[in-house]
């Protein structure tokens, strides 16, 4: 189904299932193989050993390709779909535009493996002055808007423009928003990179992640690549994801209603400062006086695991700092806001910062 014209939750539930079959499943079962028969020619079937496709995928893929609107290639992890997009796009002498203040791991795949092989890394932060006056000589330009875990938005289609004229590439890592918030194929990224551990499978139980693009050269390469160095997800892992993806559209609603609620409150209170949503997605940031108070506003918190990572329907936060990767005050918290009741949550987060007040 192709689903231009129907709303989000109609697209998400129906994305990438199979023609109806008298006596079959809606989404059919994993499929658990390594090797499989191969007795006719070598071109009777695309199923001949698991690192390079399987049919649990390809359903998966299809279902995300009718979401981003281009072709995907799912990958063991977002890192994973990070790595083949910048390793294989990459080679010595080209030079690569990377947020400073995003997702650390673009910086480190920069630092540690592309400039020891000749690729140059230009760090700049996720502002679009910054963004732009990097452009010139780029070979690709790597945007994250919403960017982790400040959360700052950038004008996707007016530096795609110009990365574009300029000759290079764009990718988004389009993890906070996710394909039914933002579709970066469509604001003009030639990839949109996703870790899909967050919203897409939604439960907090399993690493995974996706490359959408337009061109169908693009694809092609990074199956190559995916298959060569084995950056493959489980046929399990995928499956949970499809089943997981019929209900991101309500899944999201929830967060973002309940985020929403948190952020009224929070913004009424004196001893909370820098609150930020950016009004898609469940991450919530605010910064509280000190580590001291951060943590003990953390080990208050009743509903709320003190957990790192997002998008996931249990609420989590964590103190950002204490990763030491990211440029944010020792109080910086980040909040993933699940699907709890709204007023639940609200008192919760009001009594633990009643509680840690010093
Ligand atoms: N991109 C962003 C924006 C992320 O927040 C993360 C993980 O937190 C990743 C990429 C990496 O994804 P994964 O943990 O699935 O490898």
């Amino acid at each position: 189904m192709a689903g231009d014209g129907l709303g989000p939750s109609t697209r998400a539930v129906h994305a990438g299932l199979p023609e109806p079959a008298q006596g079959e499943p809606f989404l059919p079962g994993p499929v658990f193989a390594a090797p499989y028969h191969l007795h006719g020619p070598a071109d009777a079937t695309r199923f001949s050993y698991h690192r390079y496709t399987n049919p649990t995928w390809e359903h998966l893929e299809a279902a995300l390709g009718e979401l981003e609107g281009g072709e995907v290639v799912v990958f063991a992890s977002g890192m994973a779909a990070v790595s083949a997009v910048v390793l294989d796009a990459l080679a010595p002498g080209d030079v690569l535009v990377a947020p400073s203040d995003a997702y650390p791991g673009i910086r480190s795949i920069a630092r540690e493996h592309l400039e020891p092989r000749g690729v140059a890394a230009r760090l700049v932060p996720t502002e679009e002055g910054a963004v732009r006056s990097a452009i010139d000589g780029a070979t690709l330009v790597w945007l994250e808007s919403p960017s982790n875990p400040g959360l700052d938005m950038l004008d996707v289609p007016a530096l795609a423009a110009e990365a574009h004229a300029a000759g290079a590439a764009v990718a988004v890592d389009n993890t906070l928003a996710g394909p039914l918030r933002q579709r970066p194929l469509t604001l003009g990224a030639d990839f949109a990179v996703t870790s899909a551990s967050k919203h897409i499978t939604g439960h907090s139980d399993l690493v995974l992640g996706y490359v959408a693009v337009r061109a169908a050269e693009r694809a092609t390469a990074l199956r190559a690549w995916r298959s060569t160095t084995g950056a493959i997800p489980g046929p399990f892992e995928a499956w949970l994801a499809h089943r997981s993806l019929a209900t991101l559209a309500v899944r999201l609603e929830r967060q973002e209603a309940n985020a929403a609620a948190l952020v009224e409150m929070l913004e009424a209170r004196e001893d909370v400062a820098g609150v930020r949503w950016p009004g898609v997605g469940s991450v919530v940031c605010f910064t509280l006086d000190g580590a001291e108070r951060a943590q003990a506003f953390l080990g208050a918190l009743r509903l709320v695991a003190e957990a790192t990572s997002f998008g996931g329907l249990h609420s989590n936060a964590e103190r950002r700092a204490r990763w030491g990767t990211d440029a944010v005050g020792e109080g910086f918290i980040r909040l993933n806001v699940g699907i709890e009741d709204a007023p639940d949550l609200v008192a919760d987060l009001e009594r633990a910062l009643e509680l840690s007040r010093p």
